[in-house]
Parts: structure tokens; C-alpha cells; sequence
């Protein structure tokens, strides 16, 4: 059986203890590689590597930070339908998905902020008659970086992407849930050249390896993304250490159709933003808002195509792939339950898909539509991170922004509506660090990305990111 190892100091290792975990393949239900179940003391190993290599990789200059990471980023596309394979039988999502979203936004990532710290300038500010200010942008020193297992290489180099760029050190966790492609990017990163111990992949359980990162009193900023519950557990964690926080957490994001859009593309696009990896991205729009003059008309041509979406084996040509494993299924199902006492109608899906051959132990639920249920309840105010979309009718634009803006987190939006005056007003009012008009999933990876309210603190992303992954220094020098 394959076994996953750490990537510490530019070496491949087991972890310390020389334990490991089970690594299932959701499609099968069936363990097919190993985890090292690393502890504290492999973190510490990994900090040791990264405090010695950061003097040379902090000063080695852009020109090469941006030549190794290109390099990076171009190993990824070579390798991408191997990168692609290897995340969908991790995570269960279509090999398709994989192969046009997540490995080529991996390789997007490295490339980009590559090229971004070479355009990245430090303010100054003059003071009339008296003296000019200008701001030194250091690297913090050695970080780390906690990342979830919806869309495993792709949010994993979104961190360290730009925490490399910047000049940092960087002790890294991928998920315990899908490891798979965050050590194949570590043989990347030992073939593109980059030096011992600037990059250390360490992998392992969340409260374990993962609690041991955000608790190391040398590692001085940590990005993490996931859930909400563990988003508080580590900023509890570092706040009191001081660390630089940057936290991008969950969502239950409102997807709000207005009469006067253009209605064959926020119904195509609706199926895609509920539904796409199996509706497990915290951007998906999992509460649907329907004006209630076309609340039937849509209704009925979304669950048309709801039904005509194919769930099976990840490794063909299906739109929906298996959940991310039994526990997640078993959460997502009971959630499906809840809706139903809550008062809801299932109009499609709610239940678990039990196919054929290889994957007949895999955790499949079949894309599900829900309404009748108030916009303050459970269903409608928690997370389910899972294949499943309510819909709720609206009179105007008011009421949409009262039911938007009803549950703790606020991280991203959708509007469907022609009219400009709408667009704007909705922008607004809507609390979401981001608001989609007329599209979604569109990214620009110089925009700031994150969330409000429970949703996050912080923002990733372009100079964002780099500002983060940075220590802002005010030089003042007066002249007379
Ligand atoms: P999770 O919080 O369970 O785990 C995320 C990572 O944190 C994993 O690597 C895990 O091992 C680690 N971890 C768990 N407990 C920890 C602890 N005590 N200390 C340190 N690390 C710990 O989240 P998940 O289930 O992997 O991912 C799903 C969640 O992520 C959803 O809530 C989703 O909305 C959110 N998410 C948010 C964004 C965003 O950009 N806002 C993007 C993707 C996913």
C-alpha cells in the first residue's frame, strides 16, 4: 500500500512515532494509502528546518523566488492529468472537475504570485515641510498553513504560494482527508529546486499536527482555511500569542434571482453553483432566492435539470462525484432529515445513490431540492456543505436582502437581475466579502477574497495576500 510521507527539510519521512492513518477513497469506501500521523515533535522538526533556511531564501531576491515558483507551476501543468487523477480518487470529485478547475488553479496560483511579488510596492506617504514616511515589507519568518479537503491542491498552493513569494519559511498541513496531491506537489517541489526547508509539508490529524502548528511559539502567522468551529478553536489558540491571523472559513451563501434576468444563464449557472464537487465549496449558493412572479417557472426548469444531472463513478464522464467520506455523507443525509421536520418538501434527490461494480461502498447522495422552510431555520442557517439547495420565494429586493442577510456568515453572494440600479443597490446591502452579478466562481486572483461576519477575518488574495504574509515597518525621516 502506497504510503504519503512528510516533506521535511527537503527529505521524505515517516513521521517520528512511525504511526499512519487510513487514507479511504470516497468512490469505494476503501482505504488505498497511508498518512503519517505526525505529532508535535514532527512540527518541531519542520520549524527547525524552516527557521535555518529562511535567512538565505528571505534574501535570495525576487528574480529567483519567481523563477523557482514559475518552475513549480509548470511541473504542475506537466503532471496535470496525474495531479488531476490523484485528487479525484482522494476527494471523489469528477476527474473532469479536477482536470479543468483544481490542478490548473493550483499551477495559477504559484504562477501568478510568482509574478505578483515582482510587481509588489511599499507605500510612502510625504509630509509637507517636514518629512517623507516609507514602509518596509519584510517576511514575517517562518508561518504556517492549514488547509481544508473540498478543493485540496488548490486552496493548499493558494497559501503557499504567496507566503513563499513574500519570502516566508513555511510549515504546512494539508488535510488528513485528502493528502494525496499536497505530496505529490512536495516531489514537484524537490524536482523544480527549491531549497531544504523552505517549504515543509507535514502531514496528520487536525488536533494533533495541526493544533501543534498553531501553538508553536516560533511560528509567528498562520492562514488557515475550514470550518467555522475549528476557525475559533485556533484563533482562541493565537490570539494570545499574538500571531497574524488570517482565517477563511464557512459560508451558506444566497444565490438571488430577480425577474428581470437573463433567465436561461442564472438557471444553467445555478445548477453548476449549487451543485459543482458535490456542492462541497464554500462558495456554492446553497439557499436559492427566487422573485415570486418566476418562483414556478424556475422551480420547475431547475429540478428538469437538477434530475438530469448523472451521479456515479468520479473516474467518468458524471457531473456529480461521491461525497467526501462516510462521515461527511452521514452529516449531509441527517441535514436532508432535518429539512424535512423542519416543514420542507424534498423536490429532487434526498437521498443516498447506491450504484453498481467498483463503487458500490462509495458515499454518493443524489443532488437534492428543498423548499417550503422559513428562511431563520436550521436548513437555511447552518452549513451543510453538501449537495443540497433550498429554494424560497421573494416579493422585492428588500425582503432578499433580509433573507440574505439572516444566518452568521457572510462570505460570498450571487445576484441575477438586467438592471444596473438593482446590481448596485444589492452590492451594497448584501453582507458577503463577495457579491457575484450575473456569474459565479468568475475569479480574479487580484481581488481581496474572504469573508464577513463568522465567515472569516481577513483577506487572501493578490497584494492582500503578500500584505499578510508580510511585516508592514514605518520608516519616518524628518528634513528640515
Ligand atoms: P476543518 O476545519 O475540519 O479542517 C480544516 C483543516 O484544519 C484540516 O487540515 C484539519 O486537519 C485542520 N484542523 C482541524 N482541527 C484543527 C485544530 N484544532 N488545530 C489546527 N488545525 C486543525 O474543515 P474541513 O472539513 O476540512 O473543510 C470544510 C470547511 O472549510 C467548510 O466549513 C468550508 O466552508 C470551509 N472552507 C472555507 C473556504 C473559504 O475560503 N472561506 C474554502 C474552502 C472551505
Amino acid at each position: 500500500m502506497e504510503k504519503i510521507l512528510n516533506y521535511i527539510n527537503g527529505k521524505f519521512c515517516e513521521a517520528e512515532n512511525g504511526n499512519f492513518i487510513n487514507n479511504i477513497e470516497p468512490a469505494t469506501g476503501d482505504v488505498y494509502s497511508l498518512i503519517p500521523d505526525s505529532s508535535a515533535q514532527d512540527i518541531e522538526k519542520a520549524y527547525v528546518a524552516a527557521q535555518k533556511a529562511f535567512p538565505a531564501w528571505s534574501n535570495c531576491g525576487i528574480e529567483e523566488r519567481c523563477r523557482i515558483l514559475t518552475k513549480i507551476s509548470n511541473l504542475i501543468d506537466e503532471k496535470l492529468e496525474d495531479l488531476a487523477q490523484a485528487e479525484s480518487k482522494d476527494n471523489g470529485k469528477p476527474v473532469m472537475l479536477a482536470r479543468s478547475i483544481d490542478i490548473p488553479r493550483a499551477s495559477h496560483n504559484f504562477r501568478f504570485f510568482a509574478h505578483a511579488i515582482t510587481q509588489f510596492a511599499s507605500e510612502s506617504h510625504f509630509m509637507e515641510n517636514s518629512g517623507i514616511n516609507y514602509t518596509l515589507r519584510r517576511p514575517i519568518g517562518v508561518v504556517g498553513c492549514i488547509a481544508p479537503w473540498n478543493l485540496p491542491l488548490y486552496l493548499f498552493s493558494w497559501k503557499i504560494a504567496p507566503a513563499l513569494a513574500a519570502g516566508n519559511c513555511v510549515v504546512a498541513k494539508p488535510t488528513e482527508v485528502t493528502p494525496m496531491t499536497s505530496y505529490l506537489l512536495s516531489r514537484i517541489c524537490e524536482e523544480a529546486g527549491l531549497p531544504n526547508g523552505v517549504l515543509n509539508i507535514v502531514h496528520g490529524l487536525g488536533n494533533k499536527a495541526g493544533s501543534a502548528i498553531v501553538s508553536h511559539p516560533g511560528i509567528k502567522a498562520i492562514s488557515f482555511t475550514g470550518g467555522t468551529a475549528t476557525g475559533k478553536n485556533i484563533a482562541s489558540i493565537a490570539a494570545p500569542m499574538f500571531k497574524k491571523l488570517s482565517l477563511e472559513l464557512g459560508g451558506k451563501n444566497p444565490n438571488i434571482i430577480f425577474a428581470d434576468c437573463d433567465f436561461e444563464d442564472a438557471l444553467s449557472t445555478s445548477v453548476r453553483s449549487s451543485f459543482a464537487n458535490q456542492g462541497q465549496i464554500c462558495l456554492c449558493g446553497s439557499r436559492i432566492l427566487i422573485e415570486r412572479s418566476i418562483y414556478d417557472k424556475f422551480k420547475e426548469a431547475f429540478i428538469k435539470k437538477v434530475n438530469a444531472l448523472q451521479v456515479g463513478d468520479p473516474n467518468e464522464k458524471v457531473q456529480i462525484g461521491a461525497v467526501v467520506s462516510s462521515a461527511h455523507m452521514e452529516k449531509v443525509l441527517s441535514y436532508i432529515e432535518l429539512a424535512k421536520n423542519e416543514g420542507g418538501t424534498v423536490l429532487a434527490g434526498g437521498h443516498q445513490v447506491k450504484l453498481d461494480g467498483r463503487c458500490s461502498n462509495g458515499y454518493f447522495i443524489a443532488p437534492t431540492v428543498i423548499e417550503g422552510l422559513d428562511h431563520t431555520c436550521r436548513t437555511n442557517t447552518e452549513e451543510i456543505f453538501g449537495p443540497v439547495v433550498t429554494l424560497m420565494p421573494f416579493d422585492d429586493k428588500e425582503d432578499a436582502i433580509e433573507y440574505a442577510n439572516s444566518t452568521e456568515y457572510g462570505l460570498s453572494s450571487t445576484v441575477w437581475t438586467q438592471d444596473l440600479n438593482k446590481a448596485h443597490y444589492m452590492a451594497e446591502h448584501l453582507q458577503a466579502g463577495i457579491v457575484w452579478i450575473n456569474c459565479w466562481l468568475l475569479r480574479d486572483l487580484r481581488t481581496p477574497f474572504g469573508g464577513m461576519k463568522n465567515s472569516g477575518v481577513g483577506r487572501e488574495g493578490g497584494f492582500e495576500a503578500l500584505r499578510f504574509f508580510t511585516e508592514a515597518k514605518n520608516v519616518c525621516i524628518r528634513y528640515k
